[in-house]
């Protein structure tokens, strides 16, 4: 009858977005008169499982062990999916990160029911069922996605819900789990970690983003736009069309085939706004953009719009930002 929550962490860190999954499944547990519970699988994340608990978890599910310290699919979905047979949970709910949306799509397969993906708002029906809504047609229409079977599985785009406040004092229940693959049952080997982009901020975090389109012209175009993005705190993102032409490495795309953004600022450079583009960032809650066309379409979608060259435009921005901001 729960609430089942999978927490995501990456060495040893939880990923910040399970947490507002969580407060969502907190909110909707409260609404059925259930609980909600935490899923942690890795090595010493036992941490992790306390602050599931300050988060809003009643009982947090914990799987420590070798074979769970990397993410990969076959032995997280083998655990995820003995849980969802015991304790046979109603709603499932992930992070709409690569991993998030990879477990729920190999766990929704197993149970033989759908998944909502990329949801932007989970409600709950008269009858106590989920209600998902979700994008469809690149952003262009919302749509409210209704479950046959059960668990009801959903992922959650990131920043669609608050991040809850934790509470230390909270109590709640750890359960010690098993890995239920052995590493011989397990066929993919991790053997190393690396950064696509090392030292830049991830624009699937950021709460502020500056973007680049073909409009900077090559890959030095992207220095003013760095600046920008340095003095604002912000992250590096990219149209498709930047990205395809090697003026950047895909981790910054921006848009259908590339990330889905909704940071607080969103300030597009040199960019068009294709509607590919646009079904990545149209949910930022301030957009502008700077494009010399005042016919862009990426100005139907900006709250504050500058017509002018980029090359003037950022420039002069960041010198201004950096004054004032000191
Ligand atoms: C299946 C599919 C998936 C796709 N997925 C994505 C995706 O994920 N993300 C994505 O971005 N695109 C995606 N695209 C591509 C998309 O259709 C557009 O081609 C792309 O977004 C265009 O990128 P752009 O705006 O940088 O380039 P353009 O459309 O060429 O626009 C460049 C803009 O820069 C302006 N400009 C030029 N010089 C300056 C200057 N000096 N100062 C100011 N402005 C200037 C121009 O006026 C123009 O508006 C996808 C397409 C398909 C078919």
């Amino acid at each position: 009858m729960s609430v089942f929550v999978w927490i995501e962490q990456f060495k040893g860190e939880p990923v910040s977005l399970s947490w507002e999954v969580l407060g969502k499944a907190r909110e909707l547990a409260d609404a059925r008169g259930t609980q909600a519970a935490a899923i942690v699988l890795g090595q010493e994340v036992e941490n992790i499982a306390q602050q599931a608990i300050s988060y809003g978890a009643d009982t947090v599910y914990l799987a420590g062990d070798a074979t769970l310290t990397d993410f990969r699919g076959d032995p997280y979905a083998a655990v995820i999916k003995a849980l969802v047979e015991e304790h046979q949970p109603s709603i499932m709910l992930w992070g709409g990160t690569s991993r998030g949306r990879e477990l729920a799509a190999a766990v929704g397969a197993d149970m033989e029911v759908g998944v909502a993906a990329d949801c932007l708002d989970l409600q709950l029906d008269d009858e106590s069922n989920l209600v998902a809504t979700r994008p469809i047609y690149a952003g262009n229409i919302l749509t409210d996605v209704v479950f046959r079977g059960k668990p009801q599985i959903a992922t959650v785009r990131s920043r669609v819900f608050p991040m809850p406040e934790p509470d230390p004092a909270r109590t709640g229940e750890v359960v010690a789990v098993s890995a239920v693959l052995s590493e011989d049952d397990i066929p993919v080997k991790v053997v190393g970690l690396e950064k696509a982009t090392e030292g830049e901020m991830s624009v699937a975090d950021a709460n502020i983003i500056v973007s680049g389109g073909r409009g900077v012209k090559g890959p030095e175009g992207f220095e003013p736009i760095r600046e920008l993005a340095t003095v604002l705190g912000a992250a590096v993102g990219a149209s498709r069309a930047a990205v395809d032409a090697g003026w950047i490495p895909y981790p910054h795309q921006v848009g259908q085939t590339g990330k889905t953004v909704q940071p607080d600022l969103y300030v597009a450079c040199g960019i068009s706004g294709a509607i590919q583009h646009l079904a990545g960032m149209r949910t930022a809650k301030v957009i502008v953009a700077i494009n010399k066309d005042p016919e862009a379409p990426i100005f139907q979608v900006a709250d504050f719009g500058i017509v002018e060259d980029l090359f003037k435009t950022v420039p002069a921005l960041t010198e201004a930002l950096k004054e004032r901001l000191g």
